[in-house]
């Protein structure tokens, strides 16, 4: 099965995009965290991009994509979290691969704003905490399991936050409305809206 998560950031497609490709066995492939993790030559320019909240360019992040996408475990399926991000990038997608369902994770801007602005990460075992929702680290700015300090995204701070939902609103969102999709409310508990994908996806 071939997905796409849709939502504005903070709206939980990640976390669902991990618990669903783990039921499913297919791969979960988050175009944010392929770009992270990209080192060499590109690095400072990519960062230059992140940092301020602004997409990188339609056609390095295509040529990142194809080429996870060839790898073995996305033989079976995968969820895109992150991609298409924009019109240009959804018929370049259309190109390369048949998806079978797009999914929205819909929640508010208000809720956007203070899911990120709590967000807290830690760099070495890469799980995710909460200030303000959850989970909430149990002491304040250390992971619960490998003790390391919690960092904030430099794009979770306030001028990226606001600059991240203008670009979903207006660029990430028309694909919406072109391609057959289906809502999904992203308030309730993580396990309720994990039920009502895989119900949705049957
Ligand atoms: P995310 O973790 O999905 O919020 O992505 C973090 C950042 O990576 C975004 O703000 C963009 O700078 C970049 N990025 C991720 N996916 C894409 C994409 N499909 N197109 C362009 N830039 C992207």
């Amino acid at each position: 099965m071939k997905l796409i998560f849709i939502g504005p950031q903070g709206s939980g497609k990640g976390t669902q995009a991990k618990i669903i490709s783990k039921v499913l066995g297919i791969a979960h492939i988050s175009t944010g965290d392929l770009i992270r993790n990209t080192e060499g030559d590109l690095k400072e320019e990519i960062d230059s991009y992140i940092n301020k909240g602004n997409l990188i360019p339609d056609k390095l992040i295509l040529k990142i994509l194809s080429e996870r996408l060839k790898k073995e475990d996305c033989k079976n399926g995968f969820i895109l979290d992150g991609f298409p991000r924009n019109l240009k990038q959804a018929e370049d997608l259309n190109e390369l691969v048949k998806i079978d369902k797009i999914i929205e994770i819909k929640i508010s801007d208000e809720e956007t704003v203070k899911r990120l602005s709590g967000r807290r990460n830690c760099n070495k075992c890469e799980r995710i905490y909460n200030l303000k929702t959850s989970p909430k680290p149990k002491k304040d700015n250390m992971c619960d399991f490998c003790e390391s300090i919690l960092f904030q995204r430099e794009d979770d701070y306030p001028e990226a936050i606001k600059k991240r939902l203008e670009i979903y609103h207006k660029e990430t969102k028309p694909i919406l409305k072109k391609y057959n999709t289906i809502t999904i409310d992203g308030n309730p508990k993580i396990e309720k809206i994990t039920k009502e994908i895989l119900n949705k996806i049957k």
